[in-house]
């Protein structure tokens, strides 16, 4: 594996071990050159994936991409990384096994909002905010906070107001 800091091939495994969910190996490794330390994971990958872009174009499947844009979206919100992580590859276990290899965005987004859906209601909706592109984000989640709160009293419940909402998003999908 070549240094990313100063391009030399000669780097060595400093330490191995399984991530939490046991779905990756991580490896931290060192570059015998410039010293720099630096972590790779090992997944498995049944297949390659491409995705089908909302302009129609095609490009490979990139899992950073997708775990940065649902990280950003828990932006502020404490939710475990190992969570988030997760969700990415139980997403990606679902698209592999699927048996389709060109796969459009907007569903990979509806696959990962279902997960977060029974992960973290809070997080759902910032991601749902974000990625269903509501003009009012933020009425949105002050919306949803002053259900949140309401709830308590049950007045109604929180969970049955995001259901209906959930399925609302979800019927819009084209
Ligand atoms: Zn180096």
């Amino acid at each position: 594996m070549r240094c990313p800091f100063c391009n030399h091939s000669d780097t060595s495994v400093k330490d191995s071990r399984t991530t939490d969910d046991q779905s990756a190996i991580r490896r931290r490794r060192v570059c015998g050159e410039c010293g720099s330390r630096f972590t790779t994971f090992e997944r498995i990958q049944l297949r390659e994936l491409m995705v089908i872009k909302k302009n129609g174009e095609r490009a490979p499947f990139d899992r950073e991409k997708l775990l940065r844009s649902v990280s950003s979206a828990m932006h502020k919100h404490s939710i475990d990384p190992e969570k988030i992580e997760r969700v990415i590859s139980s997403t990606i276990r679902q698209l592999e096994t699927s048996g389709e290899t060109e796969i459009p965005t907007c569903l990979i987004g509806d696959m990962v909002l279902q997960s977060l859906f029974n992960l973290d209601l809070v997080a759902y909706v910032r991601f749902a905010s974000i990625y269903k592109e509501f003009s009012n984000a933020q009425d949105f989640i002050d919306l949803i906070s002053r259900m949140e709160k309401q709830s308590d009293n049950e007045t109604f419940s929180f969970e049955e107001s995001l259901e209906i909402i959930h399925h609302k998003l979800h019927s819009n999908t084209p």
